[in-house]
């Protein structure tokens, strides 16, 4: 018989700490904060540094909100989310909200901002087709599917300079040093990062998106963040000891 069972699964192995330097890509203000902060927080605090890379501005996201009212509202939320965990490089890729693609050119954005930051480290966001594992589900975005798969590509296309060949043109070297891609909110996970020293800060750093979570719930904000986040990250518990746990799926290369 097939089961999913969290308890029928492997441990969770602790995430590498052998490097020095993480690039985020993701598609949307609001997804490093929603899966994945608390890791963050732990690393800046080890004095390694992480840059963050949005595809769009999200300014797709609020139903109230038109798009040129909303993008710059997010981008800001997103920068004071991110300076809250130890994050002060935000870069933008200007990609359109919602239709996003999978294909040569997203690739050659992310290939080219991994050229410009040099990771060792890359993580992204759920590339796969639904929130977990087994029938029923939730069905993912497209953005999501599309920036997760072009970021596990770029991290190959970043240190081949026959591929994108005008980027050493601009400048940008290629770059083959990125030894994992780590997916958080994947379905499914393989490591995972002790997520209560940076719950806090985790915590504060959804809240900064404030405009998106109060057109999204009635709940008082606060609560809704600091349910959502203890729930999520006392999921992965049962496969880490015991411990709250952001957990990524992992690809060396
Ligand atoms: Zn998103």
């Amino acid at each position: 018989m097939i089961t999913t069972d969290a308890t029928d699964l492997p441990d969770l192995r602790e995430m590498p700490g052998d490097w020095r330097r993480a690039l985020a890509v993701v598609a949307h203000p609001d997804d490093l904060e929603y899966g994945c902060a608390a890791a963050v927080a732990a690393w800046t605090d080890a004095g390694k540094e992480v840059v963050y890379v949005l595809a769009t501005r999200g300014e797709a996201g609020i139903d109230t909100l038109d798009p040129e009212t909303c993008g710059p509202l997010r981008e800001r939320e997103q920068r004071d989310s991110a300076a809250v965990v130890g994050v002060d490089t935000v870069e933008f890729l200007d990609h359109r909200d919602g239709v996003l693609e999978y294909g040569v050119p997203l690739r050659r954005d992310i290939a080219a901002a991994i050229r410009r930051h040099r990771p060792e480290l890359v993580v992204t966001l759920n590339h796969r087709d639904t929130w977990g594992p087994g029938p029923g589900a939730p069905w993912n975005t497209p953005d999501h599917r599309a920036v997760g798969r072009a970021t596990l590509d770029a991290a190959a296309d970043a240190g081949n300079r026959w591929i994108f060949p005008e980027l050493a043109d601009e400048g940008l070297q290629p770059w083959d040093g990125v030894r994992w891609v780590a997916v958080s909110g994947s379905s499914t996970p393989t490591h995972a990062v002790d997520a209560a020293p940076g719950l806090d800060r985790a915590i504060e750093s959804l809240l900064c998106h404030r405009a998106y979570i109060e057109a999204l719930t009635d709940q008082d904000p606060e609560e809704y963040v600091r349910d959502f986040l203890t729930t999520t990250t006392g999921q992965a518990a049962g496969r880490f000891g015991g411990r709250p746990a952001v957990s990524f799926e992992l690809f060396p290369r």
